[in-house]
């Protein structure tokens, strides 16, 4: 049997969120970066589920809390300073983010994205990253970042196809 990861199956999520949370918190205080109200609960509704979040999802959210209307750009700011400090990736083919549980070391992003129940399990394969490094430099490209996204079905959605 293959390892399956969280993502794919039923579990106590509350876990991941403060771990993710817990991991965030370390991080900025070590790194000097001001983990704001705002970041960190755009960060927590990023991990709300193991399913990438498009801002707009987000916008939304925040917008029905009492006393925060966030605007638009805040949020954007937001999703970019978690970007930037590798605590959430974004998947592009779905135009939505997804929180990283290993934020503590730099790395590129892999994801295998399942198409039915839409989790995004996070790979962390050094050999594919410079595969990847090694093809590029064999034509003469400079990478400067790769996410790589795989469309597919999860184990729990195997068995229950
Ligand atoms: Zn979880
Ligand atoms: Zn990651
Ligand atoms: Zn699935």
């Amino acid at each position: 049997m293959p390892f399956t990861p969280l993502a794919s199956r039923p579990h106590d999520h509350s876990r991941c969120v403060s771990h993710a949370l817990a991991e965030a918190e370390t991080l900025c205080a070590r790194q000097g970066l001001r983990l704001t109200a705002l970041r960190k609960r755009v960060l927590e509704l990023v991990w709300q589920s193991h399913k990438p979040l498009g801002a707009y999802d987000i916008l939304g959210v925040l917008s029905e809390e009492d006393g925060r209307r966030a605007a638009p750009p805040t949020v954007y700011r937001a999703l970019d300073f978690l970007l930037e400090n590798g605590l959430v990736h974004r998947i592009a083919s779905l135009n939505a983010f997804v929180g990283c549980n290993q934020p503590e070391h730099a790395h590129q992003g892999q994801f295998l994205i399942c198409r039915h129940c839409h989790a995004a399990i996070e790979l962390e394969q050094a050999a594919i990253s410079q595969a990847i490094i090694a093809s590029a430099q064999d034509v003469g490209f400079s990478v400067e970042s790769q996410t790589v996204e795989v469309v597919g079905l999860c184990a729990g959605c195997q068995g229950a196809a």
